[in-house]
């Protein structure tokens, strides 16, 4: 079968591999609608998980089952299926302790290309189909599926990760497809202000539409100032970081007030150290934590937040800027967001 992969750092073509093979507990899935990500271009132009030869790129699909091992139970040939791009090993004693997204060491739930080929191909593999898949339910479009599979459980898990409750003033850094769902999760959290970071207009434009109630370009100057002159001095209860670099640590801390929570899902693919601090940190005792991580993953949370999308407290249709046809632009796609033109959120390629 053909696939479109990363063939080295820097390096993506067209290959051609062995279809993959069935285990009792999995399925073999044909892509229907898959769109690439902002990770996929840390992973191939940045090297940030090391250097991957020839492996199929992409862990955003939806797609129609083909097969699926003897000891599946729910799924069947022919099923329209979403997969999250994380699919972990429910068994491990890593997701038994509740962080599934590390089932089998750090970031080992992210498989779908990390580990093994991802969704760019004419077929792929999922583990564990029962605990890894969901059906698409009746009304959501696959176009807008696209987006369950990596964009609204990240940035809802940013929300998670930053504890937002009502009535908070919150911050989200970075309003690409990411934190566009962060806001659109903290609003559902009962967000009160709800500050959006970014530059390119369109962004912004669908920021307001998800409930951000200020932008702050991040190009017009300070953001930590920018936040303290709306919030006169006091800063917000909570942050989530879904865009910046190591630098942005620095800046989410210093705008948080005391006993504010950062969530963090960027995926910081350069730079080797994120500071922290020491006097805004309240010398160590202001109470400002950081939790960040990968996305959990797995059946149950795509099919909750599908039937969020199912019954319209979410539109996901919003992000996607760009669709093609055909597997053919699958570079074109991929190249849309290394280069992130101002008019782009999401590209979904409909094979
Ligand atoms: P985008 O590149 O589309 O968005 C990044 C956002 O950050 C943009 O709004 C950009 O602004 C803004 N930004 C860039 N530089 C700065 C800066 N210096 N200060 C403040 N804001 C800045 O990315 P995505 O939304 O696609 O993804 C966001 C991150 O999440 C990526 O790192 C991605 O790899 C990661 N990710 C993490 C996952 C997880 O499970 N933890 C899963 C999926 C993705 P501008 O408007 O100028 O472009
Ligand atoms: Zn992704």
């Amino acid at each position: 079968m053909k696939g479109f992969a990363m063939l080295g750092i820097g390096k993506v073509g067209w290959i051609e591999k062995q279809a993959p093979q069935c285990g009792p507990l999995d399925a073999i899935v044909e892509p229907l609608a898959v769109s690439p990500c902002t990770s996929d271009i840390h992973t191939v132009w940045e090297g940030a998980i090391g250097d991957r030869h020839d492996m199929i790129l992409g862990h955003e699909a939806v797609g129609r089952v083909v097969e699926v091992g003897s000891l599946v139970k729910d799924f069947k040939p022919g099923d329209t299926v979403i997969i999250p791009a994380i699919t972990p090993d429910w068994s491990s004693i890593e997701a038994q302790a509740g962080y599934s997204m590390h089932s089998g060491g750090m970031l080992a739930g992210w498989k779908f290309s990390n580990f093994k080929d991802g969704v760019f191909g004419e077929l792929f593999h999922v583990n564990e189909a029962d605990g890894n898949m969901a059906l698409l339910p009746e009304g959501v479009d696959i176009v807008s599926a696209c987006m369950l599979c990596d964009m609204m459980p990240t940035g809802f898990h940013g929300v998670e990760l930053a504890q937002v409750t009502f009535g908070d003033d919150v911050c989200v850094i970075g309003i690409g497809p990411v934190g566009l769902m962060a806001v659109a999760g903290a609003a559902l959290h009962g967000a009160a202000n709800l500050f959006a970071v970014g530059s390119r207009p369109k962004c912004a434009e669908v920021a307001k539409e998800y409930g951000a109630t200020d932008i702050i370009n991040y190009k017009n100057g300070d953001i930590v100032e920018q936040i303290m002159e709306k919030t006169k001095g006091k800063g917000v209860d909570k942050v989530i970081i879904a865009g910046g670099t190591v630098d942005t640590y620095a800046q989410a801390i210093t705008m948080l007030k005391p006993g504010g929570r950062i969530g963090s899902v960027n995926y910081l693919g350069s730079g080797d150290y994120v500071k922290v601090p020491r006097v805004e940190w309240g010398c160590g005792m202001g109470h400002k934590v950081i939790a960040s991580g990968l996305m959990p993953g797995g059946r149950l949370r795509m099919e909750k937040l599908a039937a969020l999308v199912q019954h319209k407290r979410v539109d996901l249709s919003k992000l996607i800027t760009h669709r093609f046809d055909g597997f053919d632009n699958m570079e074109k796609a991929l190249l849309l967001m290394k280069d992130k033109p101002k008019d782009l959120i999401k590209p979904v390629v409909v094979l």
